[in-house]
């Protein structure tokens, strides 16, 4: 998609655009690919914000590995966590003895995932860490280890490649700072 399509017309600024961000991606599946090397691994993609990430990010891994989903509650139609979490979608498979990696778009507050690796732990599994694409470290309330991320950004909503404003935006190619006033009126 060119950066001039229709859909751009909502984005203040272009804060990751898409060569840079297949650098990263590229990067961090030879990263995994070399702690993961021999282990039984499943890769987690947490839907849907982090499925575009997912998979280029499972592309850029050389190694046999499984793929599960989950979906859990996320913002709605607001640009702030409630702290409440959900599981919608559960996995379709067990995680005993099993190395999990969680793929996720962002940690913000951190609650989100710290809920779910609370859930995850209790599964036996043999080791789970967490991997998202952004991080926005200045906006941590509960504490949680990123062991990969690619990119650490600044206190801004941000939407495209995967990321949503009320389910907008998730196609957009780069990552773009949303225009305040698209989500001030809703
Ligand atoms: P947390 O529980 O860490 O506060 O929230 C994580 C979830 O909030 C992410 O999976 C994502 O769905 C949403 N989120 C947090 N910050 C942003 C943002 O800047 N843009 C978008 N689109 N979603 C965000």
């Amino acid at each position: 998609m060119n950066r001039n399509a229709e859909l751009y017309n909502d984005i203040e600024s272009i804060l990751l655009d898409r060569d840079e961000i297949a650098v990263k991606v590229k990067e961090l599946g030879a990263r995994i690919t070399a702690d993961y090397k021999g282990k039984d691994v499943i890769l987690i993609g947490i839907l849907k914000g982090a499925m575009v990430f997912f998979s280029d990010l499972i592309r850029e891994i050389d190694l046999p590995l499984d793929v599960e989903f989950m979906a859990i509650s996320s913002y709605g139609r607001s640009t702030k966590s409630s702290g409440v979490v959900q599981i919608l979608k559960d996995l379709g498979c067990d995680i005993t003895g099993r190395h999990v990696l969680v793929v996720e778009d962002i940690v913000d507050s951190g609650m989100t995932l710290s809920y779910l690796k609370g859930v995850l732990a209790t599964r036996h599994a043999a080791s789970v860490e967490i991997c998202s694409l952004l991080d926005k470290p200045a906006r941590r309330r509960a504490p949680l280890e990123v062991k990969y991320s690619c990119f650490n950004i600044p206190d801004a909503f941000v939407v495209g490649y995967g990321l949503d404003f009320a389910e907008k935006y998730r196609n957009l190619p780069d990552i773009g700072v949303l225009k305040k006033e698209v989500y001030e009126n809703i």
